[in-house]
């Protein structure tokens, strides 16, 4: 019989929920096996004999005879697990292939995807997008690499009672994208390139062909940043269905098939209802929470997603109006003593930072954690004259306090040293000293959270405790 490989890790709750999503899959497909962790191998139902063997916390052999390997993200493609796999030309599958090939099991109805990547701003995006599709009345939800997992919600689909939708705002990671080969979205969007997760994909060039992959396949729109030429070139290279647009979004004046801003109003010119075939507008500025400009660029993709869907101008504005972001997303904690207190924790990486840094005009910055490979001149640099001072913490604290020194010499740079969760609850307090009326201290660390925190979650929550004890203890 088939053979399949589970690899899992079981590192986080990540991790884990998608162990269980996976062995639900095995169940699905080949009756109840009773996997076991550590390899142990199963005989399954369902009229086929199969051993599904679910091996956790280790990627090391390919197991005699297996056919497919079905991983969870936390693995990197150069594990010597998929190197072998390769070799003997054995497909690996992640989650979202997984979904993929399990919806309209049955003959049941499946809802179209409408995908959304990039390095930052996607789970902003895909909630503005489903709560913009809601707005036009459509029955959707917000999934992927965000809240239900993916493989729950086709499992779920179709079935009587209720659970099933016209049209599903999937967040995809570039890890999902890698391992998910035969997706096909009947739209999707790449909302920004910059080097992020490059110790799991081997390099630059790796990541962007694996985000890339979305655009693949695309029934009606490919929708790029005007900004960012990588994600146009991304869809220049893709292999789409016949009659499939390039859509771009811009903060400026848009162009023919472009959606843009003119005048503090969002303007679309790519789907337009009108009969004289001028710009539609959308929404304003002022509809969108954070108005900062990557958030109204956020807006403008989700839009020309639900509007490649066929959702009208005034649905755009109602959903926009009615979105608001999640926690730890440049969420205001407090203000104290004319300081302003701001919990970015989910500027895990160099560019969201330099979006939060872009957003206020003098700040106390405190970042650090771990780097995964990245490199922070240039954030730096672009944000060096925004600066009253930083707090440094974590792992990697030395890459970002080096490239202090060099473009920011005269910019006081405390450096905590520490590593205990305990220590951001001093960075807070070094902060405040650093602080003058009207600053804003920033948390927005352009690193990972994972050698201080379990995660960004976690970090935020410190941080915001960190400041009730400042406005406790009457500051
Ligand atoms: P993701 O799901 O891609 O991690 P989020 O919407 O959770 O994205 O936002 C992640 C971080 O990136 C936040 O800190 C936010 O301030 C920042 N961010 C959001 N949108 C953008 C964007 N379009 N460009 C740059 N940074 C952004």
């Amino acid at each position: 019989g088939a053979r399949v490989t589970v690899v899992n890790s079981t590192d986080g709750d990540r991790e884990r929920a998608q162990a269980a999503e996976l062995e639900q899959w095995a169940a699905a497909r080949w009756g109840s096996p009773r996997t076991k962790s550590g390899g142990a191998s199963t005989e399954g139902g369902g009229g086929r004999r199969a051993g599904v063997t679910v091996r956790l916390g280790d990627g090391d052999t390919l197991p005699e005879g297996t056919e497919l390997i079905v991983t969870t993200p936390g693995w990197k493609p150069a594990s010597p697990l998929f190197l072998a796999a390769e070799k003997a030309g054995v497909p690996v599958w992640g989650d979202v292939e997984l979904a993929w090939r399990l919806r309209g099991r049955d003959g049941r109805k499946a809802a179209p995807w409408l995908a959304v990547t990039g390095t930052n701003g996607k789970t902003t995006t895909v909630q503005m997008l489903a709560s913009i599709l809601k707005a036009a009345g459509l029955r959707t939800a917000a999934v992927g690499n965000i809240g239900v997992p993916l493989v729950d919600v086709v499992l779920g689909e179709g079935q009587e009672d209720g659970t099933s939708y016209d049209v599903l705002a999937v967040e995809l990671s570039s890890y999902q994208l890698h391992w998910a080969p035969s997706v096909r979205a009947h739209s999707a969007a790449v909302l920004n390139l910059a080097p992020d997760h490059l110790d799991w994909h081997g390099s630059m060039e790796a990541y962007a062909a694996a985000k890339g992959r979305i655009y693949e396949g695309n029934t009606v729109a490919c929708v790029y940043n005007a900004a960012d030429p990588v994600t146009e070139d991304l869809v220049r290279d893709a292999d789409v269905e016949e009659g499939c647009r390039a859509i771009g979004f811009t903060l400026g004046t848009p162009g023919p098939s472009q959606l843009g801003v003119v005048d503090g109003i969002l303007v679309d010119r790519a789907f337009v209802e009108n009969r004289h075939r001028q710009a539609q507008e959308l929404a304003e500025v002022s509809d969108i929470t954070p108005a900062a400009p990557h958030n109204i660029a956020n807006a403008l993709a989700a839009a020309a997603l639900a509007r490649a869907f066929g959702v009208p101008a005034t649905a755009v504005r109602d959903g926009l109006r009615a979105f608001h972001p999640d926690a730890h997303r440049i969420q205001h904690i407090a203000d104290i003593a004319g300081v302003s207190y701001i919990d970015d924790s989910k500027a895990t990486n160099t560019h969201a930072a330099e979006a939060s840094l872009a957003a206020y005009e003098h700040i106390v910055w405190i970042a650090g954690g771990l780097a995964k490979g990245a490199t922070f001149d240039e954030l730096v640099r672009k944000s060096a004259e925004r600066l009253r001072g930083v707090v440094l913490i974590g792992a990697d604290r030395a890459l970002i306090r080096e490239a202090l020194l060099r473009h920011a010499p005269d910019v006081p740079v405390v450096d905590l040293d520490r590593t205990d969760t305990g220590a951001m609850s001093e960075a807070v307090r070094e902060a405040t000293r650093l602080a003058e009326t009207g600053d804003t201290v920033l948390l927005a660390p352009a690193c990972a959270s994972m050698d201080m925190f379990v995660n960004y979650n976690k970090r935020g929550d410190a941080f915001a405790d960190a400041v009730g004890e400042l406005a406790a203890n009457g500051h």
